[in-house]
């Protein structure tokens, strides 16, 4: 393989002063330039996040740039695009990769597009063959995984699918600002109003209750939400409770709902499923209250109570409001 960069690209602050996905795309990124001894570079849309710095020290990035400018807004993905685009032909990376945020599925595809490249959305690991890449994704909603190879110059969305090592040590390095001109940009696509949700999103919660068809019905998701307020955290819930109305799609965990990261997931009534499981198999503990002592959720459950929901919650709430 070349020298050619591999590319971590990342948008916007996330929770604890870094952008979301940050250090597991970083992660994948730093074993990805080593395997092909080509350097690693991370560049940042917007403002840069508080630890960024630091953080590219830890992972051993040669050149953390920062593109910043009035264009960049949260939701401008065409001003996005444009701005990576520019980036992408200046620094001819053979791969670039990227956290698969709502932002990143739609930026990805667009621009692979502009740079001549492949994308691969859902990816879980990559590795070089030869002048091209190797990358295992997951397909069919995360039942199944797909080998590609692809190259030259792929654009790769990942999806944080696993607990990952510490990084290592590492002097913090300065961003350096990369000058794009977007003023020829004019965005195609107007938000008239962002989905309102009130309180922390799930994507930067350290605590979360997720509820799920076991509960039964819409009125028994009050005790979900008792139980997160009782623990600090906020609610979550499976696919099919917000298909069937009793919550709105905010709440969803998921492949198709929101990517979770919290130290603490609390899955009630939830069976378990892999694309449930890709929004939440990241967190440091899970515990599962489900009544079939089957249900895959616990092998993924560090703590598991076997027991119906009605009755194990409420004592819950009652201990956890206690304490
Ligand atoms: C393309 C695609 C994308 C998808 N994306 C998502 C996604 O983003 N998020 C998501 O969640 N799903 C998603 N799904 C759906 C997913 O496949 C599952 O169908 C869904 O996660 C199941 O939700 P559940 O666990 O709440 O329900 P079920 O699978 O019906 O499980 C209910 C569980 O509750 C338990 N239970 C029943 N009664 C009680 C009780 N009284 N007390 C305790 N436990 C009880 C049962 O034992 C069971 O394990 C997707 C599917 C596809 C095909």
């Amino acid at each position: 393989m070349s020298q050619q960069p591999i590319v971590v690209c990342s948008f916007g602050e996330g929770r604890d002063g870094l952008p979301p996905g940050a250090e597991e795309v970083l992660h994948i990124g730093r074993n990805l330039a080593q395997a092909c001894e080509a350097p690693l570079m991370w560049v940042i849309l917007g403002p840069l996040p508080e630890r960024a710095s630091a953080t590219a020290g830890l992972y051993g990035v040669q050149n953390l740039h920062q593109i910043d400018d009035a264009k960049l807004e949260a939701n401008h993905t065409d001003a996005q695009v444009a701005a990576l685009a520019a980036y992408g032909k200046a620094q001819t990376p053979q791969a670039i990769l990227v956290h698969q945020t709502l932002e990143a599925r739609t930026v990805a595809p667009r621009l692979a597009a502009r740079l001549g490249g492949a994308v691969v959305m859902n990816g879980i690991s990559i590795s070089p063959i030869g002048q091209n890449f190797e990358i295992t994704a997951s397909a069919y909603g995360g039942d199944t995984r797909v080998i590609y190879e692809v190259g030259p110059k792929p654009v790769l969305a990942f999806i944080p699918n696993a607990v990952i090592p510490e990084p290592g040590s590492g002097s913090a390095i300065d961003a350096e600002p990369f000058a794009v001109d977007l003023s020829g940009v004019e965005e195609r696509i107007e938000v008239l109003e962002p989905a309102h949700f009130d309180g922390p999103r799930l994507d930067d919660a350290d605590i979360i209750v997720s509820g799920g068809r076991g509960l039964g019905s819409q009125d028994n998701y009050s005790l979900i939400e008792q139980l997160a307020e009782a623990l600090g955290g906020i609610a979550g819930a499976s696919r099919p409770l917000v298909d069937d109305g009793w919550v709105d799609s905010s709440h969803q965990v998921g492949l198709t709902g929101r990517i979770t990261r919290p130290n603490l997931y609390v899955a009630i009534g939830i069976s378990g499923a892999s694309q449930h499981m890709a929004g939440c198999s990241a967190a440091k503990t899970i515990v599962a209250v489900n009544r079939d002592p089957e249900a895959a959720i616990f092998q993924h459950a560090r703590f598991g109570i076997v027991g119906d929901a009605l009755e194990i919650v409420p004592e819950l709430i009652r201990a956890a409001s206690a304490g």
